[in-house]
This record gives structure tokens, C-alpha cells and sequence, in this order.
């Protein structure tokens, strides 16, 4: 829908909100302490990984309750490096949401399989489970779900699948570090999980992420693959007594974290719940002052027991009562009121390449269409203060003439 005349002018704008700062729709909270162990790590000598990487990897094992946390370059390295330890091969296909970031899809392709996509429930955006079913033919080998934002998927029914059929799972926990599915903790059951450490989820190493599991076979080829194929970590290659010699047993990646990123999520992950705590009270505060508006449609929880994690606060537009689009959303919000919003995401079949290389249309998953069309991330992060959150929701006010 286009607009012939802009909502608000900018007489307007400047008459009710002072020009403010920018605000970004997600912030990193970075310590004095953190900095301090950055300066530490870089004074040490030892910068890239080494026993800082050890120390985060030992920690995050206690935090998600996993005997192994396994960190890496990013958490599109830690999707390749899983789905390839996992055998994923040429020729295989691999099940996963159509409402995703493009790195779950792309790394399906890296590794050589076939995306096999099914459509999502418009209320958690989350994979629909009951659909995937359908999608499994002799040549699937893995499901993906992805738990959008922080909401579990709902995965006593996908493990049930998984089981039925033999396959493995790999769920995308970019925004699900700290969230819990039925009283346990996204990383401490389950086959094969992946989250992210980059700047705009729940914590951060700039950018970085960890592989959690359960299977020792799986661990081992992750450890293999991680660096250039090699049967060891290098800093045991070069600690004292060690032998400088290796064998290098498939042509592995170098996907290994470096200390210095681990310097910053040693104390991220320390902080984790209370970024979580101050950003679950936020989203309460925005379903307060947003619930009972025509003009948007807030996230549908899960149904079932669990925690949210809350990395994103996303919400969808409805442009019939909203008279603006979602894009026209955005820019109004950017150009007049100085506040910056997130688009999460874009529906990944309609990319030019999987258009073209799997024959993906419009029209295929009408579910993912429909958010794509419409979602928009509101500003969400743990420092956001009360008098913030109430400048969003004026500039929100004054766009929908509420
Ligand atoms: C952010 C994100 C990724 C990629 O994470 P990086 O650490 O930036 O590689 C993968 N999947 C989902 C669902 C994401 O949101």
C-alpha cells in the first residue's frame, strides 16, 4: 500500500520529540571488566586460542548443562562444521524452516545437500512441526529447526520424528542461549546445537558461537574439521612437551575462536541472565503498552512450558489498519524519529539463488511470506531504560494517529 502524503511532517516530529540520538534496535553491553580481560588477553602474549578459550569453553559447559561446548568462528561456521561432522554429503537433503537468516540455508548447500524447506506457524514464526512429515523422502538425513528469537521449537514431537525416521537434528540456537524447553536448558538434550555470539544476540564475542553435544563421535569430528583437519588443538601442539608433528586427516576449515573473543564472553556469559531478566521484563512492558493495538500483532508464545531467551522482540504490521506498510514502517521510524528497527527476515526462498538453483516461487510457504511481508524487530536490549522504551511507543503512537 503507498501513501500519497508522508504521516507525519516534519513541523510535527520536531513540535513533540526533541532531535534525540539514534537508537540502534539492539546494543551490545560491554563491562569495564570485559574491556579489562580484553587488555589482559592482548597483554598476555597469548591472543588467539589458548586458555581464555579453554576457560569459555569450560564455562558455557556448566551454563547449558552439556558435557560438551565446543567454540568457534561463528555460528554459520559452527551450521557448516556440524552438518559436515554430522556426514551430510552430496546428494542428501536436509529439512529446515522456511522462515529463517539465509546462513541455515546456505550452509545446508555448502555442505552439499539439498534444503528441503517446510512452512512456519504465523504466531511463534517457528518452524510448524505437524508439516515436516511430509517433507521426508528416502534421501533426507538431518531436520534444522531454528528457535526464532528465543521460543523453542516444539521438539518432543521433531526428536519423535527424528527417531521414527533416523535422522540427526541440528537445531539453529542462534537466539536461544539460556532459553528452556519444558524445564530444560536448549543445549543440554538433544543431538547437535549451534549458537551465536554476535553482536546483536543475547551475548556477544564480536563475532563467534558454540556447537553443543552429546555425541562423543560428533565432538570428534568437530574437532577435526574445526582446524585444517588436524587430530589436535594447536595450542596442545605447542605447549611444552608436546610434539610438533600431526597428521592432517581430511581437508578441514579453520573455524577455532581466539582468546580475545573469549576474553569478552567469559564475562557476557556471566552477565547472560541478567541480560535475559532485564530483556523478558522489557517485552512485558511493550505487551503492556502495545497488546491491545489494531495496527500490529504481537508474537504468539509457545504453548508448551518453556523460557524465552527474547534475543529479538519482533512484531508484524498489519497494513490494512496500519495505513503504512512495514517498509514505510521503518523509514518513518529511521528518518523521523531517529529509532532504528531490525528486519528478521526476509523469506530465504525467494533469493535469487534458491529461486533459481531449487526452483523455489512465490506462493510456496504462504506462512513465511505473510510475517516477511510484515515483521519488523523493535529496539530490545538489556540496557534499554523504561524512558526508551516509552520513545518508541510515542513515535509508534504518533505514526499509527493513535
Ligand atoms: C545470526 C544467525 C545465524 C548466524 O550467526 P553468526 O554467528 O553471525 O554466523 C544463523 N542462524 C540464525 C537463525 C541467526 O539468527
Amino acid at each position: 500500500m503507498k501513501l500519497s502524503s508522508p504521516v507525519i511532517t516534519p513541523q510535527e516530529v520536531s513540535m513533540s520529540e526533541k532531535p534525540e540520538e539514534f537508537m540502534q534496535f539492539a546494543r551490545v553491553n560491554i563491562s569495564d571488566e570485559t574491556i579489562q580481560e580484553v587488555v589482559d588477553c592482548l597483554k598476555s602474549g597469548w591472543i588467539t586460542t589458548g586458555p581464555r578459550v579453554k576457560k569459555f569453553e569450560e564455562r558455557l559447559q556448566t551454563y547449558l548443562e552439556c558435557p560438551h561446548a565446543l567454540s568457534i568462528a561463528s555460528a554459520t561456521a559452527g551450521l557448516h562444521l556440524a552438518l559436515v561432522a554430522m556426514g551430510i554429503k552430496p546428494g542428501d537433503e536436509v529439512i529446515t524452516t522456511s522462515f529463517t537468516f539465509v546462513a541455515t540455508l546456505n550452509t545446508i548447500v555448502q555442505a552439499g545437500a539439498k534444503p528441503v524447506l517446510v512452512d512456519v506457524d504465523r504466531g511463534t514464526y517457528n518452524m510448524d512441526v505437524s508439516k515436516i512429515e511430509a517433507a521426508i523422502t528416502p534421501k533426507t538425513k538431518a531436520i534444522v529447526p531454528v528457535h526464532y528469537a528465543g521460543a523453542p521449537v516444539d521438539l518432543d514431537p521433531l526428536y519423535a520424528l527424528a527417531k521414527k525416521y533416523n535422522l540427526r537434528v541440528l537445531e539453529d540456537a542462534a537466539h536461544a542461549i539460556g532459553a528452556e524447553y519444558k524445564g530444560k536448558k536448549i543445549g543440554s538434550f538433544g543431538d547437535v546445537q549451534v549458537f551465536s555470539f554476535h553482536p546483536n544476540k543475547n551475548m556477544t564475542t564480536g563475532e563467534g558461537g558454540c556447537i553443543t553435544t552429546r555425541d562423543p563421535d560428533i565432538v570428534k569430528q568437530i574437532n577435526i574439521w574445526k582446524f585444517h583437519g588436524i587430530d589436535r588443538e594447536s595450542w596442545n601442539r605447542f605447549a611444552k612437551g608436546g610434539s610438533q608433528l600431526y597428521d592432517v586427516v581430511v581437508p578441514g576449515f579453520k573455524f577455532n575462536m581466539m582468546d580475545i573473543q573469549a576474553s569478552l564472553g567469559i564475562h557476557q556469559l556471566a552477565s547472560l541472565d541478567n541480560f535475559t531478566e532485564a530483556r523478558t521484563r522489557l517485552v512485558g512492558r511493550y505487551r503492556e503498552l502495545l497488546g491491545d493495538w489494531e495496527q500490529i500483532t504481537l508474537p504468539a508464545s509457545p504453548e508448551f512450558d518453556h523460557r524465552h531467551a527474547w534475543d529479538l522482540f519482533a512484531i508484524t504490521i498489519n497494513p490494512e489498519k496500519a495505513e503504512v506498510t512495514r517498509d514505510e514502517f521503518m523509514s518513518i521510524l529511521k528518518d523521523d524519529f531517529n529509532i532504528g528497527t531490525g528486519l528478521h527476515w526476509q523469506a530465504p526462498h525467494l533469493f535469487s539463488y534458491y529461486k533459481e538453483t531449487f526452483g523455489y516461487k512465490e506462493g510456496d510457504f504462504p506462512n513465511a511470506e505473510y510475517i516477511a511481508d510484515r515483521i519488523v524487530s523493535l529496539p530490545l536490549f538489556p540496557q534499554m531504560t523504561d524512558a526508551d522504551q516509552d520513545r518508541v511507543v510515542r513515535a509508534m503512537k504518533q505514526i499509527f494517529k493513535r
